[in-house]
């Protein structure tokens, strides 16, 4: 007879025949490596006669898998259907991927006077500025082991922050097969592995690799911003990685010209999610006057541009400025409805990246800090979280930080919880208290030790009882104490996602300064459907929903503010805002458009 563990270790396997138009490459490799190395059982990708770990993304790399191609995909040890199905679902998605990264528009060209020179699309848009030339190229001073290895650590860490963006997840992954003992070694690696790929298949791989040593020397050497024209520029460039498209991105580039670049590299997708007009043209730019017109979506760079010229260029600018456009112009105007009501429209976040995006939203403050995504591989220190947590809090006048919210639907390796029968219902948010105190306790200690004299929310996740509340705050006043910190500029809530909560508002009325409403976890207790099950579906806008936000908003006697999705539903806002929820947190791509809603409310 089986036994259990039997059951639960047989090898499972799966044949999957693979869709990928572009073939899996250095962005899809490191992404099943990752999703694999996230179980702790052995997974395998078969292909032909060849059989690798799919928790190596090089080896993954080097079956050079095309589309078309069969593979099986095998686990063994607990729940490994789960990792199968978690893998071919993913392979699923590069059906897509022709779709969703390589669109590019081409309309009729205009007729400019001027002299122009024609190149190939990579990111459609129109765009005028000051030519800027692009300088990659610089030499570290000190290359003592000891720089290296800081360097080497910290471009670990900036990468680690980056960890949400596959091209940089990535990154990482090549970085940890490079050697870290000095410079030299890893330069001479970098520069064999650059060979070596030149005219290969993975010749997309090589700006990766320039990345790596860029990023290491810049964290090698003293200055590490570059001075970029404060008026709307068009950089030249003979070649742009990955990490300048993100410095590019927070600067007033308003388009890209380039020597060489594939429509399917890292940068490439890169400016297009950053909708930066930008083309390639393969030789390089003379006599270039002052100003120049970038029509991307048209492959041309006017160098010359007439009078004339530039009036169309500007007509056509603002004849593309769709209503998203226009939104995103009036992002840092306030929202207020027309008989004159506030609503303060504010930012949900995740890491420092997305605090930097949401910086330029036009948020009025972040309204959620998500902070279980900061450090996603390994527990960290209390330094490196008071760094993290420093950097972000120094962005915004007033941010909500919610402690760690484990369980449920969110794990991190390093954070072991039992397993449960039902872990929506069981340790989840605050409820880690009773397990790891320890974590929430350091949390804690960088968090305040972060806030300085911000006005700062500290927020618990999942709270059902008014004493769970009590025990979470005493333990940050004790660790205050202990550390001789002053609280005068924080504040302590609670997020409203468990039902009991509503019930229970008039003693919380006492304890809490503030409540964020959570109505992602707050509809799925109230229906009893957990929120990621994929037959069951929550009706987001039941009116039993919004009779409880009309509860808590008659109640509460502290400020309440919705963070959970229903507050990004452009068809929710209004009857939110007619509830009395007068704060609405968003993901800060949105915060323009909703921000352009309540204004016409
Ligand atoms: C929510 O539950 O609505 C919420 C904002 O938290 P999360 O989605 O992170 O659980
Ligand atoms: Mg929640």
């Amino acid at each position: 007879m089986k036994s259990i563990f039997d059951i639960f270790s047989k090898t499972v396997t799966t044949k999957v025949k693979l869709n990928a138009p572009y073939g899996i490459h250095l962005r899809p490799c490191a992404k099943i490596a990752s999703i694999a190395k996230s179980y702790d059982g052995k997974v395998f990708i078969i292909s032909d006669k060849n059989k690798v770990d799919a928790k190596d993304m090089n080896k993954i790399l080097a079956l050079g898998l095309k589309d078309g191609d069969e593979i099986l995909l095998s686990a063994s040890g607990k729940n490994a259907n789960l990792i199968i199905d978690k893998i071919a679902t993913f392979l699923l998605t590069l059906t897509n991927e022709k779709d969703n990264n390589v669109k590019i528009e081409t309309t009729k060209s205009f007729d400019f006077e001027g002299k122009a020179t024609k190149g190939t699309t990579i990111s459609s848009g129109i765009a005028i500025g000051i030519p800027y030339l692009w300088q990659n190229n610089f030499e570290c001073k000190i290359v003592d082991n000891q720089t290296f290895d800081n360097a080497y650590r910290q471009t670990l860490d900036d990468l680690n922050l980056m960890s949400d963006n596959d091209i940089f997840m990535a990154q990482k992954a090549l970085l940890e097969t490079l050697p870290s003992n000095s410079f030299e070694e890893f330069k001479s690696a970098i520069k064999a592995v650059i060979t070596s790929l030149r005219g290969s298949e993975h010749e997309a791989k090589i700006a990766d690799y320039k990345d790596l040593l860029n990023s290491i020397k810049t964290n090698m050497s003293d200055t590490k911003n570059v001075e970029f024209p404060k008026n709307d520029f068009i950089v030249i460039a003979d070649e742009l990685l990955p990490s300048d498209i993100l410095k590019l991105a927070d600067s007033s580039a308003k388009g890209v010209v380039v020597k060489n670049l594939s429509p399917r590299s890292h940068a490439a997708l890169l400016l297009r999610s950053h909708k930066i007009p930008a083309i390639s043209i393969d030789k390089n730019i003379e006599n270039i006057n002052d100003t120049v017109i970038l029509d991307a979506t048209n492959g041309l760079l006017v160098i010359e541009p007439s009078e004339d010229d530039l009036v169309k260029a500007k007509k056509e600018i603002e004849k593309n400025s769709s209503s998203e456009l226009l939104d995103f112009k009036a992002r840092f105007e306030g929202a207020i409805t027309k008989d004159g009501k506030k609503i303060k429209v504010q930012a949900n976040i995740a890491d420092v990246q997305s605090a930097k995006e949401a910086l330029m939203s036009g948020c009025d403050g972040i309204g959620l800090l998500r902070s279980e995504f900061l450090f996603q591989k390994e527990k960290p220190s209390v330094d490196e979280q008071c760094r993290a947590y420093g950097e972000i809090f120094e962005l915004f006048d007033e941010v909500t930080v919610r402690t760690l919210d484990i369980g449920g639907d969110k794990s991190l390796p390093y954070i072991k919880l039992n397993d449960e029968q039902n872990p929506f219902l069981g340790i989840r948010g605050v409820r880690l208290l009773k397990t790891h105190k320890d974590i929430i306790s350091e949390q804690l200690l960088a968090i305040l030790k972060a806030s300085r004299k911000k006005d700062l929310k500290v927020m618990f996740p999942m709270v059902a009882t008014v004493d769970e509340f009590v025990e979470a705050k005493e333990l940050a006043l004790t660790i205050a104490k202990e550390n001789k910190l002053n609280l005068d500029n924080v504040s302590f809530g609670i997020m409203i996602e468990v039902p009991s909560v509503l019930f229970l508002l008039e003693e919380f009325n006492k304890v809490v300064d503030f409540y964020s409403i959570g109505t992602n976890d707050l509809s799925q207790y109230l229906f009893a459907i957990d929120r990621t099950h994929n037959l069951l579906s929550i009706d987001s806008h039941s009116s039993v929903l919004y009779d409880a936000l009309k509860l808590i908003a008659d109640k509460a006697l502290r400020p309440v503010s919705i963070c959970g999705e229903l507050a990004s539903d452009e068809e929710a806002v209004s009857r939110l805002i007619s509830i009395g929820i007068d704060t609405l947190s968003v993901p800060s791509k949105i915060v323009p458009t909703i921000k352009s809603r309540i204004r016409d409310i």
